[in-house]
């Protein structure tokens, strides 16, 4: 049985705490390594280090910290093929998917080179007579992040690349349910010449995620995970004094016109819904076919793509679709959301229950489900099932299917599907939420944009990644300059205004 560690000053270090978790192969039910949950005393250990190392790094001009994300870059390409295995052995998503998470990441950390651009400050001349007024952004300081099970690579990367390219040491408190691939990371940045002590990664659960919280000298704390924790972390660290920015759940809605090409509405559909098994927090959850017309076409095109659908484990290759959910208790879940579906009237029109793969019957796959007649007053409405399960709600005008995703408490993420530019038009401008695709079912902004949700989805008010993420890891100084020849009239005594 593997032991993994944690990452600190450098080094692997191994847990003290006497508690472990189990990491699991989702594809086999193997537990095939045990994670160090960190106690609150390795959590200030870390922190004691990185406070050390931090006022040399924010002082390397930020040419050269942006050097060290360029080599970075290439350390990444170099190990793609290897990150991905890592990763999908412990999340159990396809490689090319898991190699799509690493990329992802990849293109913030490229978006982050431009950190010596995008640190300038602002400038006023002559602001008044013989003074100037300038900006300047600098480092947090110490700073943490905390992440999900489901991103392992990329979300672990929209923090700590531009953390550090502003100068900041990071922790990261990695998910215990795969925390290889952020081990992995934080050799490659060192690899890359990153000192030590910058980027940290302490492993663990709720007792490191509160060390964190109440740590004095952690300035901001980045969480993506599921609503409950998000708002549990942002009440906390906020009452803190912390600056803290948390994205939550999701419940994304899919709104198909009855002008949209239904066949590429139904491949979208089978793709944003059923890949990674639904464990992504753009995933579409709920399609909403305007018209019943327009429905039983849908329904129609969807069923045989769903029932064709390859679910298997990552080892298979290009010929799987989408793998197992992430842990056993995940699959239960799910199964038990599906159940009250059945049980309040919904109509399970593709069965993914008691789907069963031969050679691995422990592991933990869950069989695509599609669901018709779902109504606003079902538990698979209101809740994140983070599964391979999608909810038809059939709306009858357009009206009330964007109220559908008005009214929903979530607003991560939603898509129109329509060839009529006014309705596509409309909709992007009224809806209430953060990520809007037109014809394009996940639509996650690019790196050198930002991404977040609005409602439930998010506690805070910057974004991940893009000009946001330089604010959210920088603060503002503000310097007014007034050079002796210019105060030779003598002292002012009334508050300086420009009339
Ligand atoms: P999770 O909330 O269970 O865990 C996220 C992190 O919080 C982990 O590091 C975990 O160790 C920690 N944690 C768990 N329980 C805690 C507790 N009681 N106190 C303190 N910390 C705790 O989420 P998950 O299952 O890993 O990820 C799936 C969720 O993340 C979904 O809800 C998904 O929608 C959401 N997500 C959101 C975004 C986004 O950008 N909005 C992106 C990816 C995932």
């Amino acid at each position: 049985m593997q032991e993994l560690t944690h990452y600190i000053n450098g080094a692997h270090v191994k847990g003290t705490s006497g508690r472990f978790a189990d990491v699991f192969n989702p594809a086999t039910g193997e537990v095939q390594a045990q994670v160090p949950l960190a106690s609150e005393a390795e959590m200030a250990h870390a922190v004691e280090v990185a406070a050390q190392a931090q006022p040399a790094w924010a002082a390397v001009n930020p040419q050269r910290r942006a050097r060290v994300l360029m080599k970075f870059v290439d350390l990444l390409n170099r190990d793609m093929q290897k990150l991905a295995e890592a990763l999908s052995r412990e999340h159990g998503k396809t490689v090319p998917d898991a190699k799509g998470d690493v990329q992802r990441g990849l293109e913030v950390v490229e978006y982050c080179i431009g950190a010596p651009h995008l640190l300038k400050g602002e400038y006023t001349d002559s602001a008044g007579p013989g003074i100037d007024m300038y900006s300047m952004r600098q480092a947090l300081g110490v700073t943490a992040g905390i992440t999900p099970f489901n991103f392992p690579a990329m979300i672990p990367m929209w923090m700590f690349a531009p953390a550090i390219a502003c100068g900041n040491a990071f922790i990261l408190k990695p998910s215990e349910r795969d925390p290889s691939v952020p081990l992995m990371l934080a050799e490659l940045m060192e690899e890359a010449g990153l000192p030590k002590g910058i980027l940290q990664v302490v492993n663990g659960d709720k007792v490191s995620v509160d060390a964190i919280l109440h740590n004095d000298t952690i300035q901001s704390v980045g969480f993506v995970g599921s609503t409950p924790i998000a708002e549990y972390i942002y009440a906390t660290g906020c009452a803190n004094g912390k600056r803290v920015q948390c994205f939550g759940g999701a419940k994304n809605h899919m709104i198909i016109m009855p002008d949209a090409d239904m066949d590429q509405a139904a491949d979208a559909l089978v793709g944003a819904g059923y890949g990674a098994a639904g464990e992504r927090c753009m995933a579409i959850s709920v399609a909403v076919p305007v018209g019943d017309e327009t429905a039983d076409r849908l329904i129609e095109k969807l069923v045989p793509r769903i029932e064709a659908l390859k679910v298997g484990p990552y080892t298979a290759g290009t010929d799987v679709d989408y793998g197992p959910v992430v842990t056993a208790a995940a699959k239960a879940n799910i199964e038990r959301l599906v159940q009250t579906g059945i049980d309040q009237g919904a109509t399970l029109v593709v069965d993914g229950r008691n789907f069963n793969l031969q050679g691995y019957e422990d592991g933990f796959f869950v069989g695509p489900h599609l669901f018709d007649n779902v109504t606003k007053d079902m538990d698979i409405y209101k809740h994140e099932i983070f599964g391979p399960v999608l909810s038809t709600v059939r709306a009858q005008s357009y009206e009330e299917a964007l109220g559908l995703a008005m009214d929903h408490e979530y607003g991560n993420g939603t898509a129109i599907f329509t060839r009529d530019g006014d309705a596509a038009r409309d909709f992007a401008n009224r809806v209430n939420v953060g990520m809007v695709g037109i014809n394009v079912p996940i639509p996650v902004p690019l790196a050198y944009h930002t991404f977040g949700g609005w409602k439930k989805s998010v506690f805070g008010d910057l974004n991940q990644h893009g000009p946001d993420a330089f604010k959210f890891y920088t603060r503002t100084k503000t310097v007014t300059s007034r050079w002796p020849s210019g105060i030779k009239e003598g002292g002012e005594f009334s508050i300086p205004v420009m009339e």
